[in-house]
């Protein structure tokens, strides 16, 4: 910690990235972080490949999170959030590999220790948690916006303190947040509160999509890009659809296949998937995305893979022979 705050406070041009296709606490740790050094006069670049997702269009500074990198050769550090491995950041990971000081801030338990410096604390609900302990080890005096953006971190990657990273220190920073005026029911009207029409008429098709394995503990459900132009929606929309794959009573892991490129009609050869996996708590998912080159935490995790549509329902579903946890007999 003390090394990374010394980086951060020697360093005058710096990038701050998290992953790609990121959710609220790739987000919330970025726009944190990058509040907090600007208050200090710093010269801050935010970088995300992808485009905010429409619910977190709320958060401040938003618009400070550009989706290209300018001039890349004029940083001095970059800090990558939330990312189990560089890659994650997706396309600019060769020109961030360039930078000349790389510090990585995560808590995924497939962190490969990549860059120069790391904090890495797999026991962290989010890596906004990692990003409040940093900012007060910095000394720097949080303000509203800084705690809006942790708030809205943690509250996600817990799924509203709901899942089994949800620890004392979730309760207990979101309580200093709000006592710093974020407004609790205004975030979460915010993150839950509507879906378009559009992305009402997608779950009903992912809904539909959903198959079970023989044993009935893998549920599978399929997003087609077929089915984002039916209903005009986008990529985006997906997030947290596979949650109504994992409620199924019975199901213990949960996998959302997202097919990632457009195809002819009636072609049915390899193309990119991503891969979300879900559990119960009861099997490692972070282990099973592993297998693929994917990574995650526990009960989250994922990875991409090129392939047919059947072929990677079949892998899938092999999975219940393979764990014993997921077979009829226990
Ligand atoms: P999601 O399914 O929401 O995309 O991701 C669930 C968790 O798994 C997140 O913590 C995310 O960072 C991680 N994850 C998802 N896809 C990948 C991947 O392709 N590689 C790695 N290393 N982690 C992933
Ligand atoms: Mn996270």
């Amino acid at each position: 910690m003390k090394q990374i705050v010394n980086q951060l406070k020697k360093s005058n041009r710096m990038l701050i990235t998290s992953h790609e296709h990121p959710d609220g606490d790739a987000i919330g740790a970025l726009l944190a972080l990058g509040i907090a050094l600007e208050s200090q006069g710093k010269h801050v670049s935010l970088y995300n490949e992808s485009p905010i997702p429409a619910v977190y269009r709320f958060l401040p500074s938003v618009q400070k999170v550009k989706r290209v990198i300018t001039d890349p050769d004029t940083f001095d550090t970059v800090t990558v959030l939330d990312c189990g491995g560089l890659h994650r950041v997706g396309k600019a990971a060769g020109a961030i590999r360039q930078i000349p000081r790389i510090i990585n801030i995560d808590h995924h338990v497939t962190n490969s220790n990549f860059g120069h410096f790391q904090l890495i604390d797999t026991r962290a609900c989010a890596t906004a948690e990692i990003i409040y302990r940093l900012i007060k080890a910095m000394g720097i005096g949080l303000d509203k916006a800084m705690a809006t953006a942790i708030y809205t971190g943690i509250l996600t990657d817990t799924g509203s303190f709901r899942f089994s990273n949800t620890n004392r220190l979730s309760f207990s920073i979101c309580e200093e947040m709000i006592s710093l005026g974020v407004n609790p029911s205004e975030v979460a009207s915010h993150v839950y509160g509507t879906y378009s029409l559009g992305r009402i008429k997608l779950l009903n098709l992912a809904l539909d999509s959903i198959e079970i394995s023989a044993s009935g503990k893998v549920s599978i459900m399929t997003v087609t890009q077929n089915m984002l132009k039916e209903t005009g929606t986008h990529a985006e929309d997906a997030d947290g659809l596979i949650n109504y794959a994992r409620r199924i009573q019975d199901v213990r892991v949960a996998a959302l296949i997202h097919e990632l490129d457009k195809r002819k009609k009636g072609d049915t050869g390899p193309v990119n998937y991503h891969v979300s996996l879900r559990s119960d708590g009861s099997v490692d998912v972070a282990a099973i995305a592993a297998l693929f080159g994917g990574g995650g935490h526990a009960s989250a995790a994922g990875f991409s893979i090129t392939s047919t549509l059947l072929e990677l329902k079949s892998k899938i579903t092999e999975l219940s022979q393979r764990y014993p946890e997921l077979c009829n007999v226990n």
